[in-house]
């Protein structure tokens, strides 16, 4: 049984009913991937039933008319269930087996042929194709005879990645060929003699899709301002074709915030409109909340002659040292509140800067900065990394928690400026915030 995700030993509870029919059943907790019950009869014993039971519990009852017994293992999401004795009374109540005599004699390869022989003439094989998740394709081959403990199980071929011939009951066995490319596989019997013919379809490995890992667990509760800079009279950076900072970056603020409150989180916007806000009052509010992180959102800007030949992503936290590039950012994003330059000054040399805030400020920018990256770069190329810097942003004093500046790109910048303006572009950027402060907490979780 294959599960979308790892599952535990927790999952799964094994019991056995004896009224009647011997009854062997597993409770698992998962949802079946079809609303149709499946039915296995396989040789041995009776049947193998696989219901959803419950709305979050899958059945799974191996029935019999004699006494059985199962095992099962975990490996990640993959769930093996074997029946490890089947009580001998089973064959003294049928019939003496009458495959008896059948069996695998011989089992080679030759070039790209795989030669199995027979004890007797083979008169039918069954076919069957299985995906598993990690990309591979199998293709099975199922033949009514025994396979001896002696036989080799598998088989080095350069036509496939492997092959492997395998006892699937005591009167079955099956050979299967396994590749991350599309194959295909034909065989010919003659006489007792059967003949596998591989060929590989595709010369480049099927590619996966990785899932979601599973069970992530995500800080439940932890609050989240963001704080979309600008806004109302000030309308920050004037960019490419006159495109304004405010606009760009509650776009990219709301997107963060839908996505973050989608995963758990309790997220608050320090403006929901387009309206004028002091800088102080985005870190009161920040505290008033009494948020676990603080992120302010921003879109960098450079003078004209400098527009085509500047660009980037760049996340900021709070420091008092500061390089030139960093004064210099700081002051474009410090304008908006000149009148209370006094007061910041203060703060930033006071000990307001808790000195552990800045170093989770530090993890959380390094994050965020790693994130956006990655999810531009998966549909953009050419996306630049100014990498994460520390500045003298009035905006981040004051705030009690750890509080970072991210300046998504330049929006005077004619190719980085067009993006910005676009929604899968915005979109990206929000899923890499989001990302970014995801993996802080998950990193740092107390
Ligand atoms: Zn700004």
């Amino acid at each position: 049984l294959h599960f979308s995700e790892k599952i535990s030993k927790s999952d799964i509870k094994n019991f056995q009913w004896t009224q009647k029919k011997y009854r062997d059943i597993y409770e698992i907790k998962a949802i079946l991937d079809t609303k149709k019950n499946s039915i296995i009869k396989p040789n041995g014993i009776s049947q193998i039933k696989i219901a959803q039971f419950e709305p979050n519990i899958v059945r799974v009852v191996f029935t019999d008319k004699e006494y059985l017994k199962t095992e099962y293992k975990i490996n990640n999401n993959l769930l093996t269930i074997s029946c490890k004795q089947i009580d001998t009374k089973i064959y003294k109540n049928s019939k003496k087996p009458q495959n008896v005599k059948k069996y695998i004699s011989k089992v080679r390869v030759s070039n790209d042929r795989l030669i199995v022989t027979n004890s007797v003439n083979i008169k039918n094989i069954k076919r069957l194709k299985v995906a598993l998740d990690n990309g591979q394709k199998l293709t099975i081959f199922q033949i009514d005879a025994r396979l001896k403990p002696f036989n080799k199980k598998e088989f080095k071929s350069k036509y496939v990645d492997e092959i492997k011939v395998l006892r699937y009951t005591p009167q079955i066995t099956r050979i299967v060929f396994a590749d991350r490319r599309e194959i295909d596989v034909k065989y010919e019997i003659k006489n007792n003699k059967i003949f596998f013919k591989v060929k590989r379809l595709s010369k480049k490995p099927v590619k996966v899709t990785k899932k979601a890992p599973a069970k992530i667990m995500r800080p439940n509760g932890k609050i989240i301002v963001i704080d979309p800079g600008h806004g109302g009279r000030d309308s920050g950076a004037i960019g490419y074709k006159k495109y304004q900072e405010k606009r760009l970056v509650f776009k990219v603020a709301t997107k963060a915030k839908d996505l973050l409150r989608q995963r758990g989180y309790k997220v608050y916007l320090t403006r929901y409109k387009d309206k004028f806000l002091k800088l102080k009052d985005r870190t009161e509010y920040a505290n008033s909340k009494n948020a676990d992180i603080f992120v302010s959102i921003h879109a960098n800007s450079i003078v004209k002659s400098k527009q085509k030949s500047v660009q980037g992503v760049e996340t900021f936290f709070l420091s008092p040292s500061r390089s030139e590039r960093a004064k210099r950012v700081a002051m474009t994003e410090n304008q908006a509140d000149i009148k209370d330059k006094s007061w910041y000054s203060k703060s930033l040399t006071s000990n307001i800067l808790v000195k552990s805030n800045m170093i989770a400020s530090n993890k959380l920018a390094i994050d965020v900065q790693k994130n956006m990256l990655a999810s531009l770069n998966n549909h953009y190329k050419n996306v630049v990394d100014m990498g994460v810097r520390k500045g003298p942003f009035w905006i981040l004093v004051g705030a009690q928690m750890p509080s970072i500046l991210v300046e998504v790109g330049y929006i005077t910048h004619p190719t980085e400026g067009s993006r910005l303006q676009n929604t899968k572009y915005q979109n990206l950027l929000a899923k890499g915030i989001a990302d970014g402060i995801d993996s802080y907490f998950i990193k740092n979780q107390n």
